[in-house]
Formats: structure tokens, C-alpha cells, sequence
């Protein structure tokens, strides 16, 4: 007789196959598919999300998993077969928690959103958008409430996720992270500024494609399993761990897009490319959170990427593709110029110390609306106020201020993942600092090995056996706190900018 076990991860293979089928399907529609075969492939998408979902729904599975509890009731608490148990059990919870009315209203409602969304923006004009996240609003709270929280609405979404995270404690970092941040910039601000004006020019696409490729074959990107293609909004997508792949968008007239957005997908791929073999095919091959993926882009666009010593490795093979430009740039003044700081509208364009200033402000606008202190007349305002505060700049339109991200069409809670990945990308990186020493001197040199294998060894052979905060404290040894990013970002930049 099979047992509890077997059966359960039979049935996750099927779940799981179905989400690969899935990507791969999304991932032709964003590069390769033509315009006329939209309509077919959005059938063949719920086609099978539905699928996904009625199995994920099963009452069947609520038994089994009360089978599985009793089977693994013996074992080790740290054992994979307790962790996938109780991984298992917490999806199914959150999939059977939200009843299928309040799904399909959910899902009709983002894609109705998301069109006045479009216009919205296009015409700057809020007045249209105001009802559409009115509701987006409400639906949200019914969200809260199904899912169910302890201290605050906001932790029921922040859940989804970031698993074991809270809106109090997301709040303190915050706290802490929100003043460290405003005076930096404020600090930048007045200092001189930094000549990135060789990362402007004439960067054809084929050069830029195959330098790209060289930057994340550099960085330890499998292309043995993985590929890059263009497309308009980069991403990564992994159809197992067999085959993960980037995209990337490319503009003839600036360098550092494209460079550092595959950089940026090369580190989630890698993640993915990383998860552990023998657990795959299991609710266990997968990232922690998002939070904790997102660290791992931020870290090799960033801290790798726009570090020293890689620009003093790199920059050679930017002189190869561009002699025009860069054929007498410094290692030193690239460095400057990819880190260069300026308070921008956009969050999407914006550099890594500003960053987070744009997610804390959507992290405290999101709040005050849920717990109906905002009304949504007053955003643009609040919007407009927040970032003059914040960042010294008011948006002249409302589509370059609270129109801009497609996020509130549809849920909220999910801004906060990109901060919590730079506190744990910075947490990680002043750990592995002391646990190798040698690892600027290796990166300098073109090898990024040891830096990937602790990687490996401390995050991605973890996959989701661990909740992300947990992860964090057993790389670390402590858990995530503010300082490290406050110490990396004042650090850096105070010594880029001379203050
Ligand atoms: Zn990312």
C-alpha cells in the first residue's frame, strides 16, 4: 500500500507540473508569441489555473494531509517530511481559507482594474481610477478577514508573502530604516555630483546582448539551464530548476538598463537554479518568500554588480563591446557613475538608496487606507506630501505619483517584499564578508564561485524548509535587523559622494 506520504507527493508533482506547463506558456506569451494569439492563450492559462486550483481546493487533500501529520508524527522536527507537512498544510489552509466567490470576485475585479488602470494613468486623471481602489480596498479587508490575523488586517496579506512576517514588526524597521535613509539622500543631495554621462551613447543592441550574456555567465548563471531573451518588462520564470530563465529589455541610447536588469533576474535565477534537487517536485523546491527572492537579485545586481570590484573586472569587456565610451573610463569612475544617486519619481528607475523610501511610503499608504484613516480622495495629496518629505520632489501628474504601479488593482500587501529582500541582502552580505574574506579579491578576479556556493549552501539548498525569517537567523545568526543596510548604504555612499 502507498503510503500517506507517497500519495501526497504524487499529488504535489501534478500540482506542480501543471504551474510549469503554466509558465512556460506565460513566459512565450511575454517574448515570442504573436499579437493575434492572445485571446487563445489566455483560454489555455485559466484552462489550467483552474485545474491548479480545484486540486489545490480538494477536500481529498485536507484528508491526506491529516493522514501525512499522523505518519511524520515520529520523526525528527527538522526532518524534510515534517517541513513539507507543515509547508503543505499552510498552503492549503491560505487556498481553503478564501471562499471561490471571493476568488472569482477578486480576479474579475484586478483584470476590470487593471484596463481603468491603463487609462487611468495614460489620461493622469485619479478621478478614474478613485472607484476601482475603493474596492480594491474593500475586497481586500474581506480578504483579511477570511484569511485571518492576529494583531492586524495587513498581516493576514503580508502573509501570502512573506510567510511569519508581521505589520509591527515590518513597522519598526522601518522606524529605524525611514530617518537613516531621508538624511542620506538629504546629505547626497548637497555633495557633488557623479559623471555618469558615458553610460549615455550609442550601445547597439546585438553588442549590448552579448555583453549582457558575458555579465551573467560571470556571475554564475547556468546557461546549460537557462536562457536570455528580450522582452518589455524584465522578469525571470522557472519551468523546474532544469530550466530558469531571464529576460530583459534593452535601450540603444543607456547601458546600465539592460546590464544591471539581467544581473538583477540572473540573481533570482540563480535562486531557482539552486533549489534543492533531492526535494524536487515537492512544495519544498521553492523560494522562502519573495522577500528572501528578492534578495538574492538585489544582492548581485547591487552588491556584486555595482560593487567595486566587479566594475574593475568588468570593465574591460565594456571597453571590448564600446571603445567609444568607456575605452578610457576608470574602474573607479564606473563605479561612481552605476551608483549614482537621485531622488526620482518613478520607484521602478529608482537607485538603491532611494528605493526603499518609495516602498515605505506605499507600505504606510496601504495601511492607513485599510484601516480607513486615508480616504482615497485624499492619496494624490497624501501621495504628493510623502514624497516631498521623503525624497524633496513633488510629482507633477498624478501618473508619475500614485498612478504609476498596477499593484493597487489588484492586492496590497505585496510592496514590503522588495525592502525586506535589501535588509536581508545586506544582512547576508556583511556575513559572508567575514566568513570570506578573500571575496572581493576573487571578484576582482572574475570569480564569483564562493560567493554563489554559500549561497547555496546557507539559502538556496534551504528552499522553503525554513520560514524566511528563520532562514535568515541560521545564515546570520541573528535576526534581521535594520542596521546592516543603514551601515552598507551610509557606508557606500558616504564614501562615493565624499561626505
Ligand atoms: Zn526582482
Amino acid at each position: 500500500m502507498t503510503s500517506a506520504m507517497q500519495q501526497l507527493k504524487a499529488y504535489q508533482k501534478k500540482v506542480i507540473r501543471l504551474g510549469e506547463i503554466s509558465s512556460v506558456l506565460g513566459w512565450d506569451q511575454l517574448t515570442y508569441m504573436p499579437p493575434g494569439a492572445a485571446a487563445d492563450r489566455a483560454d489555455q492559462e485559466t484552462t489550467i489555473q483552474m485545474l491548479i486550483h480545484e486540486l489545490s481546493v480538494s477536500p481529498a487533500v485536507g484528508k491526506l494531509l491529516a493522514a501525512c501529520e499522523t505518519e511524520v508524527s515520529g520523526l525528527e522536527p527538522d526532518a524534510d517530511d515534517v517541513a513539507l507537512v507543515r509547508v503543505s498544510k499552510r498552503d492549503y489552509d491560505l487556498a481553503t481559507k478564501v471562499p471561490a466567490a471571493l476568488i472569482e470576485e477578486l480576479v474579475s475585479h484586478s483584470s476590470m482594474a487593471y484596463e481603468v488602470w491603463v487609462q487611468a494613468r495614460q489620461r493622469s486623471d485619479f478621478s478614474l481610477f478613485a472607484p476601482v481602489l475603493r474596492k480594491t480596498i474593500v475586497l481586500n479587508q474581506r480578504l483579511a478577514e477570511c484569511i485571518g490575523y492576529q494583531d492586524h488586517p495587513y498581516d493576514a496579506l503580508l502573509n501570502e508573502h512573506e510567510p511569519g512576517m508581521s505589520t509591527a514588526r515590518l513597522r519598526q524597521l522601518f522606524a529605524e530604516l525611514r530617518p537613516a535613509l531621508i538624511t542620506l539622500v538629504a546629505d547626497i543631495a548637497n555633495a557633488t555630483q557623479v559623471d555618469a554621462s558615458f553610460m549615455h551613447g550609442d550601445f547597439p543592441l546585438a553588442s549590448q546582448q552579448e555583453l549582457t550574456l558575458e555579465a551573467v555567465r560571470a556571475v554564475g548563471y547556468d546557461l546549460n539551464h537557462g536562457r536570455q531573451d528580450k522582452t518589455v518588462h524584465p522578469f525571470c520564470t522557472s519551468f523546474s530548476r532544469n530550466d530558469v530563465r531571464i529576460t530583459t529589455r534593452y535601450d540603444e541610447h543607456m547601458l546600465g538598463g539592460a546590464l544591471y536588469a539581467s544581473l538583477h533576474e540572473a540573481g533570482h535565477a540563480m535562486y531557482e537554479q539552486g533549489l534543492p534537487s533531492e526535494l524536487e517536485l515537492t512544495a519544498l523546491c521553492r523560494a522562502a518568500s519573495s522577500g528572501v527572492h528578492e534578495s538574492q537579485s538585489r544582492m548581485w545586481e547591487n552588491m556584486v554588480g555595482r560593487g567595486g570590484p566587479f566594475c574593475t573586472y568588468f570593465l574591460p569587456r565594456l571597453a571590448h563591446y564600446f571603445p567609444g565610451s568607456f575605452g578610457s573610463v576608470t574602474p573607479e569612475q564606473l563605479y561612481r557613475a552605476v551608483n549614482k544617486v537621485e531622488p526620482s519619481l518613478i520607484r521602478v528607475e529608482a537607485d538603491e538608496v532611494t528605493y526603499n523610501l518609495h516602498i515605505i511610503l506605499r507600505f504606510e499608504l496601504e495601511i492607513a487606507m485599510l484601516e480607513g484613516r486615508l480616504d482615497v480622495d485624499d492619496l494624490p495629496d497624501a501621495w504628493d506630501a510623502a514624497m516631498q518629505e521623503m525624497l524633496g520632489i513633488t510629482p507633477p501628474t498624478d501618473s508619475e505619483g500614485c498612478l504609476q504601479d498596477v499593484h493597487w488593482s489588484g492586492g496590497f500587501g505585496s510592496f514590503p517584499a522588495y525592502s525586506i529582500g535589501n535588509l536581508i541582502a545586506a544582512q547576508l552580505w556583511n556575513k559572508v564578508q567575514t566568513e570570506l574574506p578573500n571575496l572581493s579579491a576573487s571578484i576582482e578576479n572574475g570569480d564569483c564561485s564562493p560567493l554563489l556556493n554559500w549561497l547555496r549552501e546557507k539559502v538556496h539548498s534551504k528552499g522553503a524548509k525554513l520560514f524566511p525569517m528563520d532562514l535568515v537567523l541560521h545564515a546570520t545568526a541573528e535576526p534581521l535587523n535594520s542596521r546592516y543596510l543603514i551601515d552598507y548604504l551610509n557606508g557606500k555612499y558616504r564614501d562615493i559622494y565624499g561626505l
